[in-house]
């Protein structure tokens, strides 16, 4: 690394074309890799980044079925926010919080990572009795997270509609200020970047079809669809909501469900929103993009589903949650819907670590919320592949909490979906 203005900046030891051939090259026939990393989304990319920079590994392949970063990691409303109920998570997101405070500089790449602040607003009595639990859980955990009142909130986002009208008023909000969002595809890129400089081998359009699995249950290497066997002695899996049909091709069961998640994005617009809002109880989120679109989401489509694409009954209960908090936008033409297919376990929390099949690793399960642990996911990855045994911060997310009970069960303690 060398210092330049105060960034660090990878020393590229290839030309560039080489690190182009490098980056986009076939794999060798009979290579055999120290470690194959299964998703070139945002956390395979990490994962990879951190094994070479971190552990010194760099004999690695990232297999990426379409192209690099396409996955959810290109289809995110990109909130990040560590303020998680559990210690467990709350540990793991904030681990991930402080290494997104230096990415842009440590890969010399701006992911536009601006801390803008994220409120919850609260429309009930118990809504803020929950926030205030987290806020008070977040302190203990030395974490930043406030409440304020319903004035406080309007004078912070005039556009809001606090009023006593609404349909649901809003009765005050937690506030994570150093939260807020950056920008989803230049994540995949920097860490793709920066993996490439070190040696990493990224190869897309490359399907991983099989695992080839020997006698003794230890996995040797993968089937792909392009380009045959490709052998390694250890294989991490991050294919989001892929994963279930990983852990078939393994021979095993994860307790995870693929569902739909949609989000949209209006025509560009004046600044008028320099936050994130977002609301549990009228079920939407809305930010505002550099470019200028508004950048909305909601929660998962109900029923279970591979489908990446919008759809209208989901898009009309989103739109009607965001009138209703900020009438003014009532009338801006919306751009474009999407989906991504994201993987849920029982207890919203991921699940990072060894599987039945020796020397085989899944990180998944990150459902709605895992952009905001790209770098955190990748660093704990990192070390557990590197070790063949999980990162302390990654132990209490093990497959084996559904068998023992000792769930962290996020789910509806932090309030939120994302
Ligand atoms: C609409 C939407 C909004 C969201 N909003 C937020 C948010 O605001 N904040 C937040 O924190 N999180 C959010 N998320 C969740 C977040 O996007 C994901 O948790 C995160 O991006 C997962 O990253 P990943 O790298 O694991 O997955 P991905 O980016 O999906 O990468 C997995 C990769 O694996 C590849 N793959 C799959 N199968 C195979 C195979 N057989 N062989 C080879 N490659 C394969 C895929 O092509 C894909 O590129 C949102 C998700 C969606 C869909």
């Amino acid at each position: 690394m060398e210092k330049y203005s105060g960034l660090s900046l990878v020393k590229h030891s290839f030309s560039h074309h080489e690190r182009w051939e490098r980056q986009w090259a076939n794999p060798t026939p009979n290579k055999k890799y120290d470690i194959i990393i299964i998703g070139g989304g945002g956390h395979g990319l990490a994962t990879a980044y951190y094994l070479a920079k971190n552990h010194g590994i760099t004999n690695i392949a990232v297999l990426e079925k379409g192209y690099l970063g396409g996955g959810n990691t290109a289809r995110n409303t990109t909130i990040v926010r560590s303020n998680y109920l559990w210690d467990e998570s709350a540990a793991l997101y904030e681990h991930g919080m402080k290494l997104w405070e230096g990415l842009s500089q440590e890969l010399n790449y701006n992911v536009m990572f601006s801390q803008r602040g994220v409120y919850h607003t609260c429309h009930t009595l118990q809504d803020m009795r929950n926030n205030e639990r987290l806020v008070h859980a977040n302190r203990l955990q030395g974490i930043d997270n406030e409440m304020i009142d319903a004035a406080q909130l309007q004078k912070e986002i005039p556009t809001l509609d606090c009023s006593k009208d609404a349909r649901y008023p809003i009765l005050g909000a937690s506030v994570q200020r150093r939260a807020g969002n950056a920008r989803h595809d230049a994540v995949a890129w920097g860490y793709a970047r920066a993996a490439s400089a070190l040696g990493v081998h990224l190869i897309q359009n490359c399907e991983v079809v099989d695992m080839i699995i020997d006698g003794s249950n230890t996995i040797r290497g993968v089937k792909t669809r392009q380009y045959g066997e490709l052998m390694a002695d250890r294989v991490g899996c991050v294919v989001a909501g892929n994963s279930g049909e990983m852990a078939r091709m393994a021979g095993f069961q994860l307790p995870v469900e693929s569902h739909p998640l949609q989000a949209l994005v209006s025509e560009p617009i004046k600044p008028f929103l320099d936050t994130v809002v977002m609301s549990n109880h009228v079920h939407g989120y809305m930010s505002q993009s550099d470019k200028g679109d508004l950048v909305i989401g909601a929660g998962i489509d109900s029923w279970v589903g591979y489908g990446q694409r919008g759809s209208y009954p989901i898009v009309e209960h989103t739109i009607q949650a965001i009138v209703e908090m900020f009438p003014t936008v009532s009338r801006v033409r919306m751009n474009r819907q999407w989906g991504g297919i994201v993987d849920t376990t029982p207890d919203a929390c991921p699940i990072i670590g060894s599987t039945p099949v020796k020397n085989l690793f899944f990180n998944c399960g990150w459902g709605t919320g895992g952009f905001k642990a790209t770098p955190g996911s990748g660093h704990v990855f990192a070390e557990t592949l590197a070790h063949g045994k999980p990162a302390p911060l990654a132990e209490p997310f093990s497959l084996e909490r559904f068998v023992t009970g000792a769930l962290v069960d996020e789910h509806g303690a932090a309030g939120v979906a994302h």
